[in-house]
């Protein structure tokens, strides 16, 4: 049976803990979160770089390496269940890194917890394999932009952003940095055909100063595209901190 690679908090234990939903549509809402290890992609601004970035190769805007024994840890999928059910939440947002690249072992896991909501934060370059995403209530949906410092052809694949597109159990995430990444959210909003109303521009940011400083000019670039915004709801409660 597949293992899952987790992330660790500040004990050096599983990401496993309950909290409010920071961002995107169900903000606010009370859930249980599992943050899983690794991701395909290395965003220059990457708030979880603690998941995937073992060396120096690829860039990070603050520089720091983490060692891989102690960012991560390895549970069976029903011990990991176990620990989410403990948390009593109605809800499970699988997170990371990027979570999809563990399919298998997600779907040990969510046969496991076969009464929860499911869902599901990824990059949008990959699929759940089939077990799982006929548990998935939501995709919270994030592609990398430019300002990522990830190439194109392996951020914003066609095939994916067009099947998340279709799906409406797919909410879109933009994370913003300055106004001119608002275009290129146009351009692959009409390319992909992706609904304004299941869009979320969000401001990049680790503590509130910044986030309430890019929101200032976010805001009204939301209301004339229609599209929806997200805040980022535990940087202003917790900080940038692991589990919460
Ligand atoms: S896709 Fe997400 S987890 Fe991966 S590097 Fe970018 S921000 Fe971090």
């Amino acid at each position: 049976m597949a293992q899952l690679v987790l992330a660790t908090d500040d004990t050096g234990d599983a990401e496993i803990f309950a909290s409010l939903q920071g961002e995107g549509p169900s903000v606010g809402t009370p859930v249980a979160f599992i943050r899983l290890s690794r991701c395909n992609l290395a965003c220059t601004w990457c708030d979880t770089a603690y998941t995937w970035r073992w060396d120096e190769t690829k860039p990070h805007r603050n520089g720091e390496v983490f060692e891989r024994k102690a960012n991560q840890v390895t549970l069976a999928p029903q011990d990991a269940a176990k620990r989410i059910l403990a948390l009593g939440q109605k809800r499970l947002v699988i997170t990371g890194g990027e979570p999809l690249l563990q399919g298998p072992a997600l779907a040990d896991l969510v046969a496991h917890i076969p009464d929860m909501e499911i869902e599901i934060e990824t990059n949008g370059t990959t699929k759940a394999p089939s077990h799982v995403d006929i548990r998935v209530d939501q995709y919270n949906v994030s592609p990398k932009l430019a300002h990522s410092g990830n190439p194109a052809e392996l951020a914003l694949i066609e095939e994916r952003l067009d099947f998340y597109a279709s799906d409406p159990r797919a909410f879109f995430k933009f994370v913003i940095a300055q106004p001119d990444d608002v275009d290129e959210v146009l351009a692959l909003a009409a390319k992909h055909y992706i609904p304004p109303a299941r869009t979320f521009l969000m401001p990049e940011g680790t503590d509130s100063a910044a986030l309430n400083k890019r929101s200032g000019w976010l805001a009204p670039l939301c209301l004339e595209h229609g599209f929806r915004m997200s805040d980022r709801l535990h940087i202003h409660l917790y900080g940038d901190t692991r589990g919460s």
